[in-house]
């Protein structure tokens, strides 16, 4: 998957997410990233998120509408993916450390954060101050 996050000078944040899906998919299968509110999400009032990885997790907890939300709450961005990663890791503690999902977030002061599973996710970030790549913090 490749989720982008974007605010511009006036604040206005925006997402966007293409995948390829999953090797050897069932024909038909749908992933996270064409379900608003699994692999993106977006509220302009509070910022975005996205989601990489394994989509049929990332549905199951409804992942980037969970971390828009947790962000209302008063929580980080990175804060907000950890959580959401540790419910993937509550739900199938088993599965979770087989495989990867990661989740990307913005807010709408412009700070961004990333959680994943495994080690091995990393992101980009380009501002006027910063060109710059960032690697998640991850659970295993
Ligand atoms: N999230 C995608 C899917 O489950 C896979 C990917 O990360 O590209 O379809």
């Amino acid at each position: 998957t490749i989720g982008m996050l974007a605010i511009d000078q006036q604040g206005n944040v925006s997402g966007a997410c293409t995948t390829s899906g999953m090797a050897f998919k069932m024909q038909g299968r749908v992933g996270d990233s064409p379900v608003i509110g699994a692999g993106l999400y977006v509220d302009n009032e509070i910022g975005g998120a996205t989601a990489t990885g394994v989509g049929e997790e990332v549905i199951r907890i409804a992942g980037a509408h969970l971390i828009v939300e947790l962000m209302r709450q008063g929580f980080t961005p990175q804060q907000a993916c950890r959580e959401a990663v540790e419910r993937i890791v509550k739900r199938s503690p088993a599965k979770a450390k087989e495989m990867q999902v990661g989740f990307l977030a913005l807010n709408k002061q412009g700070v961004h954060g990333a959680f994943c599973l495994q080690e091995g996710f990393s992101y980009a970030v380009k501002s006027a101050s910063e060109t710059q790549m960032h690697t998640g913090q991850h659970y295993f």
